[in-house]
This record gives structure tokens, C-alpha cells and sequence, in this order.
């Protein structure tokens, strides 16, 4: 039997693979893990978390213009501080990354801070230094990707977007996906006046049809100017910021152009031909149901491998890897019905499918919608309003796809996708007493369903 020097060899310290170090450690296997970075990756450093505080930041614009209503009188006009917020979210994600480092340590992992590359399929180099280990597991995540076009150089990838400098008067977001949805809805929520421009007649590619078109509308109502079927065809520094030349010919400038056109996976550098890992056609390593690699003995998980890029799904990924290896359950992971929220104001909360991917699945469907002012804005003067939608196959009477744009959506639809996942019919949601006066209890009280 080679002896080796760890039982596991991880590289990249985000949330994919500080799980699996940790829970492997806590099993009793010596464990190394390599970050060039701050640990985290993308979501504690430049993803999730800081985009949920500059959300909740946001939120308290649409607070004060609402609490007049309810009687209260802001004695002076609310300013925001950007240098304040920066400073107070770099110090969080700060104390984030000491609690990723000590919980490593308390495992007994061993923390190498290094750029690691594959020398073969038991060998990783870190600056210079060589490491053995009987597994080894690929967590390095994504980057964001940019298209070629002229003017490349002037824009910004969600990366630059948490510490800007100066606060981005005018801001030009490209892209229709959910970062691109995030930051207009952020930045239009902090002062920003915000352009969005996406190539494709809808926003949010993927998500029902219909939430598509109510976010859109909503988010224009607050202020986002959503320009569709547009592209861009350039960009330039001029005297008064940067202009943007869209395809159709009109030109707009701004002070920043964020460019959110999608991730790719972090592979470069890494040594994967050297060992002989291979990445399929999009570029991400390709895996097996169990995460295993074209080498047998190296793994990966999370966003370079994974097409669901959600940190919460890298999570369950890594669990996966390590009670195949360190614990007693060989098992593969279920991908249908991962619930997801975008942070758009209004938020959306989903799970399950769009009404056009549940008829493409089960055939006959019900539908069920609604759409309405919630009993906040009775008084806060907003025109925001919410909408629901759940879809049924009526085959099985199981509740297949469930959908919310409102407040809390992600809050909201956490517990339902417990009970869809257990397979919930609409049986069984009509049965359940609502909680009342909540938005969310409107999913046990639809009855109607829509025509068609
Ligand atoms: P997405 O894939 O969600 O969106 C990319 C967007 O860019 C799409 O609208 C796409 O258009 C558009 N696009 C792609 N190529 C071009 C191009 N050449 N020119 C113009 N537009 C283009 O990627 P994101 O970067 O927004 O996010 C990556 C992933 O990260 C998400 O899919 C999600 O899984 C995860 N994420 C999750 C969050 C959450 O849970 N709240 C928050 C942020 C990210 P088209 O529709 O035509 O494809």
C-alpha cells in the first residue's frame, strides 16, 4: 500500500470546499486544503454574502419613503454613506474569513495558502512544495465571464461592484441573469439611476414565464430603465463618463458598465491535463453522479463542475464526496426542486418548475395564480405589488412548481420546498390553515385555477 501524505487534498477554500475539509476532518481523515486567497470564494468574498448585505442596504431606501405612511416623520432627509457600508461589509466578510480559518483549524486541517496545481493523480504542487494524498478534490468555483467587444476594457464584473469608488452615479448593467437582476435592483435602491440592458425579450432565462414579465415590471415601476432585445455594441471614455453604444444605435452615458453575461468555471492553471482530468464542452470538469473526475482518484464539486452554480447545492455536493470516502453511505444527490431566490426588490422565491417545463415534463398541468397589493402598502403609498403561481400536475395532483415575487420570497419558499420535495399534492396545501395576514399563506387559499 503507497503511503501518502493526507488522505484528502483539497484545492480552493470556498463554500464547497471548506465543507467537505471540515466534515472530513471531523471523520478522522488528515486533510489538507489549498486557497490562494481569502477563504470563502465567491460567496462569503464577492457573491452572496455582501450582495445580501448591499440588499438589505437597499431595502431601507424603499423603508423610509414608505414609513411616512404609518406615521412616522423623518426629521431630516435620509442620506446614504457608500464609504460607510463598504467599510462596515469589509469588516464582516474579515471576521467571515477568521471563522472559515479557525474552524478549519479546530478540525485539524491542515491550511496551506498557495496556488495548488495537479502534478498527477495523487500529487498536488502548492509554490513549489509537493503533497501526496489518496483523494483529491477540486472545489475552485467560477469566475465571471465577458464578452469580446470593443471597449472591453472600461467595464466591471461583479467582483469590482462591492467596493466601487466613487459611488456609481449612473450605472449600466448588461445582462439578464440573476446578478445582473441583483445589482440594478441594488444600485437603482441605493441612489444609482440604473440602465439594464439584456439581449433577450425577457429577463431571467430558465424561470417561468410569468414571473419573468411581473419582475420586470416591477422592478421598472421602482425605478430600473430595462431595455430588451438589446445588445451592446461598444464602449468609450468620453469627457462626461463612459458611453455605451447599443446596437440599435442609441448611446448612453454612464459612470460604470457592469457586464454579468455569466461564470465560467475556474480550471485554468490548475494542472488537470498533467493529471488527466477532463472538462466537457462548457469548460467545467467533467464528473460523474458521484463527483468523481476522469481520474478516479480526484473529485470535483461546486461550480467547476457543477451546472447548478448555487452554494447551498457545492454544499450538498461536497457531503456527497465525503460520505463516500470518509463515512458509510454511497449516494447520489437530487437535483429536483432546489429551491433559489434572487435578491431583486421585489425578491423572487422558486421551486420546483416553470409552467412551460412542467407541461414539457408531466403533460396536463393546473394552474394556479395569483396577483395583489399586500396589506403593508395599504398604507405605505408603494405601488409594489406581489404575485404568486403554483402549478400542479393534475395527473398526480403534486404541487410541481411553486413561485413568488414579493418580500421574503426566499424566506417564504424554504419551507415549501420541504413539503414539495416530500411531495405535497395542492390536495394538501388546501387542507393546511394559512397563517394570517402573511403573504405566503395565499399558497393554501388558491382555489381558482387559471383558464387554459
Ligand atoms: P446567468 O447565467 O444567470 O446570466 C447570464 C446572463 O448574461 C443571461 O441573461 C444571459 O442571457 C446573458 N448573456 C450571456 N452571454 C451574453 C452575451 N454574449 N451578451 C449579452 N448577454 C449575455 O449568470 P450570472 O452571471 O447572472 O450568475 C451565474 C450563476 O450564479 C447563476 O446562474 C446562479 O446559479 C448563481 N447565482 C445565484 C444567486 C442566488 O442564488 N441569488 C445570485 C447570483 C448568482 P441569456 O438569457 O440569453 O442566456
Amino acid at each position: 500500500m503507497p503511503t501518502y501524505d493526507f488522505d484528502l487534498f483539497v484545492i480552493g477554500g470556498g463554500s464547497g470546499g471548506v465543507r467537505a475539509s471540515r466534515m472530513a476532518a471531523q471523520r478522522g481523515a488528515r486533510v489538507a486544503l489549498a486557497e490562494a486567497a481569502e477563504l470563502g470564494g465567491t460567496c462569503v468574498n464577492v457573491g452572496c454574502i455582501p450582495k445580501k448585505l448591499y440588499s438589505y442596504a437597499a431595502g431601507y431606501a424603499e423603508a423610509f419613503a414608505e414609513a411616512p405612511g404609518f406615521g412616522w416623520t423623518l426629521s431630516e432627509p435620509p442620506r446614504f454613506d457608500w464609504a460607510h457600508l463598504k467599510t462596515q461589509r469589509a469588516k464582516e466578510i474579515t471576521r467571515l474569513n477568521g471563522v472559515y480559518a479557525s474552524l478549519l483549524k479546530t478540525a485539524n486541517v491542515t491550511l496551506l495558502n498557495g496556488w495548488a496545481q495537479l502534478v498527477d493523480a495523487h500529487t498536488v504542487d502548492v509554490d513549489g512544495t509537493r503533497y501526496t494524498a489518496k483523494n483529491l478534490l477540486i472545489a475552485t468555483g467560477g469566475t465571471p465571464w465577458v464578452p469580446e467587444l470593443p471597449g472591453r476594457e472600461h467595464i466591471v464584473t461583479s467582483d469590482a461592484m462591492f467596493d466601487l469608488d466613487p459611488f456609481p452615479k449612473r450605472l449600466l448593467v448588461v445582462g439578464g441573469g440573476y446578478i445582473a437582476c441583483e445589482f440594478a435592483s441594488i444600485f437603482n435602491g441605493l441612489g444609482a439611476k440604473v440602465t439594464q440592458v439584456h439581449r433577450r425579450a425577457h429577463l431571467l432565462s430558465g424561470f417561468d414565464d410569468d414571473v419573468r414579465q411581473f419582475l420586470a415590471s416591477e422592478m421598472g415601476k421602482a425605478g430600473v430603465d430595462i431595455r430588451l432585445s438589446s445588445e451592446i455594441d461598444s464602449i468609450s471614455r468620453g469627457p462626461g463618463g463612459l458611453n455605451v453604444m447599443l446596437a440599435r444605435g442609441a448611446t448612453i452615458e454612464v459612470d460604470t458598465v457592469l457586464f454579468a453575461t455569466g461564470r465560467v468555471p475556474n480550471t485554468r492553471a490548475l494542472g488537470l491535463e498533467a493529471a488527466g482530468v477532463t472538462v466537457d464542452e462548457h469548460g467545467a470538469i467533467a464528473v460523474d453522479a458521484h463527483y468523481k473526475t476522469s481520474v478516479p482518484s480526484i473529485y470535483a464539486v461546486g461550480d467547476v463542475s457543477s451546472s447548478v452554480q448555487l452554494t447551498p447545492v457545492a454544499l450538498a455536493e461536497a457531503m456527497v464526496v465525503v460520505d463516500a470516502l470518509f463515512g458509510d453511505r454511497v449516494r447520489k444527490l437530487d437535483y429536483e426542486f432546489i429551491p433559489t431566490a434572487v435578491f431583486t426588490h421585489p425578491n423572487i422565491g422558486t421551486c420546483g418548475y416553470s409552467e412551460t417545463d412542467a407541461r414539457a415534463k408531466f403533460g396536463k398541468v393546473t394552474v394556479f395564480c395569483t396577483e395583489f397589493r399586500a396589506l403593508r402598502h395599504t398604507l405605505s403609498a408603494s405601488t409594489e405589488r406581489t404575485f404568486m403561481k403554483l402549478v400542479v400536475d393534475k395527473a398526480s395532483d403534486r404541487v410541481v412548481g411553486l413561485h413568488l415575487v414579493g418580500p421574503d420570497a426566499g424566506e417564504v419558499v424554504q419551507g415549501f420546498a420541504v413539503a414539495m420535495r416530500a411531495g405535497a399534492t395542492k390536495a394538501l396545501f388546501d387542507s393546511t390553515i394559512g397563517i394570517h395576514p402573511t403573504v405566503a399563506e395565499e399558497f393554501v387559499t388558491m382555489r381558482e385555477p387559471v383558464a387554459g
